[in-house]
C-alpha cells in the first residue's frame, strides 16, 4: 500500500534528507555554529504586534474564529492587497491559514487530480514538491539559470506544458535565489496561463522584501488573471512572525469555496491570537517592515561584497533574504561544500539541491543573523574556500 506519507517520504530524496540529518547531527556536536540555513528571521516580532495578541488573549480570543479568518482581518488584508497594486478581493475571497505553508497544501489538495502536472520553477521552495506529491500530482520543474538572473522564462514554461498541465506555480521573489521575476516576464507568464487555461499559484510571501528598486507585479492584478490565480502570502517574513503561523490565500469566490472546505478540514481556522497579531501587523505602523527590509539590504550587500572577495559568483538577488552562491567551481559539489563549511567553519548553510536545484552547484545563504555574525561567517567561509583551493592545487 502506498500511503501519502510514503509518497511524501519518497519525494524527499534519500540524498536530500540524509544530508539534512547529517548536517543537523554534526551541528549539535559543534560549539558556536552560525546558523544561516533556515528562512526564519532573527529579528523579533515588533512589540505592538505582540501586545495586540496579548490583549486579545486576555479578552477571550481563545476560541475558534470564522473558518475563513476574522472578518476584520480579511477586510484589512483585502485593503492592503488592493492598495499595494494587487487584485481587488472582497473579504470572502480571502482565507486566513496556519502560515502560507498551509495555503500551498490546500491549493494542491483542492485542485489536483492524480497525474495532473504542475509546473514549478527549479530551484524553488521545496514545499511545492511535497504538496504536489501528497495530492498525487506530478511536479514538472522548469530550470532557471544564473545567466538569466534565475528568472522563470515564459518561453521555457510554455515548452513544458502538456495536455495534463493543470497549474503553474510562481514564487516571486524566489526562495532560494532571492530573484524577482521582472514585471514584463510576469505579463508573458500570465499570457501563457490564459492561452493554456492554467491555474496560477502566485506565492508573494517575500513581496515586500525587495531591493534596488525591484518591483513585484502581483499576477492576479493583470487583466484576465484574477479568475485563474490563487495569491499566497503571509506574515512570517515581512513581520518576523514565523512562529505565529499565520498566512492567507486569496482568489475568486468560485475557487475559494472548495479551498475553504479543505482548509476547514485541515485546521478549522488559523490560531485566534495569531490572527489578532496579524491584524495589528497589517493595520499598524509599517515602518517595522521598512526597517527590516533596510537591515536585510545592508546584510545582502555585505555578503555579496564578501563573496566578491572570495572570488565566488552569486545571483545578484533583488528580493527575499537569501544569497544564492556558486561553489562548484571550487571543484566540489555544493552539498559537500556545505558539510565541509559546517565541519571546518561552523557555519550552516544549505545546498541548492535542498530546493530542487537541478544542479549541485549552488548554496543558499540566509541573511538571518546580525551583521557582525554574517561578517564572522564570511571570514570562516573564506578560510574554508582558501583551504579547498589550496588542496586542489596540490592534487
Ligand atoms: N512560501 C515560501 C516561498 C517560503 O519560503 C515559505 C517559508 O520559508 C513559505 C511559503 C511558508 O511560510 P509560512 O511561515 O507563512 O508558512
Amino acid at each position: 500500500m502506498t500511503t501519502a506519507a510514503a509518497r511524501f517520504a519518497k519525494r524527499v530524496t534519500i540524498k536530500e534528507s540524509s544530508l539534512r540529518t547529517r548536517m543537523l547531527e554534526m551541528a549539535t556536536g559543534l560549539k558556536d555554529v552560525i546558523a544561516m540555513g533556515r528562512g526564519d528571521p532573527d529579528l523579533d516580532t515588533p512589540p505592538h504586534i505582540v501586545e495586540a495578541a496579548q490583549k486579545a488573549i486576555a479578552s477571550g480570543a481563545t476560541h475558534y474564529t470564522h473558518p475563513q479568518g476574522l472578518p476584520q482581518l480579511r477586510k484589512a488584508i483585502a485593503d492592503f492587497v488592493r492598495s499595494s497594486g494587487g487584485a481587488d478581493y472582497t473579504p470572502d475571497e480571502i482565507v486566513v491559514t496556519a502560515g502560507a505553508q498551509e495555503s500551498i497544501f490546500v491549493a494542491m489538495l483542492s485542485f489536483l487530480d492524480p497525474g495532473d502536472e504542475v509546473i514549478v520553477p527549479s530551484p524553488g521552495y521545496n514545499a511545492y514538491h511535497q504538496a504536489i506529491e501528497l495530492a498525487e500530482g506530478k511536479t514538472v520543474t522548469v530550470p532557471t539559470y544564473e545567466a538569466d538572473g534565475f528568472a522563470l522564462s515564459a518561453e521555457a514554461v510554455e515548452k513544458a506544458i502538456t495536455p495534463r498541465t493543470r497549474m503553474l506555480c510562481l514564487i516571486n521573489p524566489s526562495n532560494p535565489t532571492g530573484m524577482v521575476i521582472p514585471p514584463s516576464e510576469i505579463a508573458k507568464l500570465a499570457a501563457v496561463a490564459v492561452k493554456h487555461d492554467l491555474l496560477v499559484i502566485s506565492d508573494e510571501i517575500y513581496g515586500r522584501l525587495v531591493y534596488d528598486n525591484a518591483r513585484v507585479q502581483p499576477v492576479a492584478a493583470l487583466p484576465g488573471m484574477k479568475e485563474r490565480t490563487i495569491t499566497v502570502d503571509g506574515f512570517s517574513k515581512a513581520y518576523a512572525m514565523t512562529g505565529w503561523r499565520v498566512g492567507y490565500f486569496a482568489g475568486p469566490r468560485q475557487l475559494i469555496v472548495p479551498m475553504a472546505e479543505v482548509h476547514y478540514g485541515f485546521a478549522i481556522c488559523a490560531p485566534a491570537p495569531s490572527q489578532h497579531a496579524a491584524l495589528a501587523a497589517i493595520t499598524g505602523p509599517q515602518d517595522c517592515v521598512e526597517a527590516a527590509r533596510r537591515e536585510y539590504d545592508v546584510r545582502r550587500k555585505a555578503m555579496m561584497a564578501e563573496l566578491d572577495r572570495m572570488g565566488l559568483r552569486y545571483a545578484k538577488s533583488n528580493g527575499a533574504f537569501y544569497v544564492y552562491a556558486e561553489v562548484a567551481s571550487l571543484g566540489i559539489p555544493a552539498s559537500e561544500f556545505c558539510l565541509r563549511l559546517l565541519k571546518d567553519g561552523r557555519v550552516m548553510i544549505f545546498p541548492g539541491s535542498n530546493f530542487g536545484d537541478h544542479t549541485d552547484d549552488y548554496v543558499r545563504i540566509s541573511l538571518l543573523q546580525p551583521l557582525p555574525r554574517i561578517e564572522e561567517a564570511a571570514r570562516r567561509m573564506a578560510d574554508v574556500v582558501a583551504a579547498i583551493r589550496a588542496e586542489r592545487k596540490t592534487k
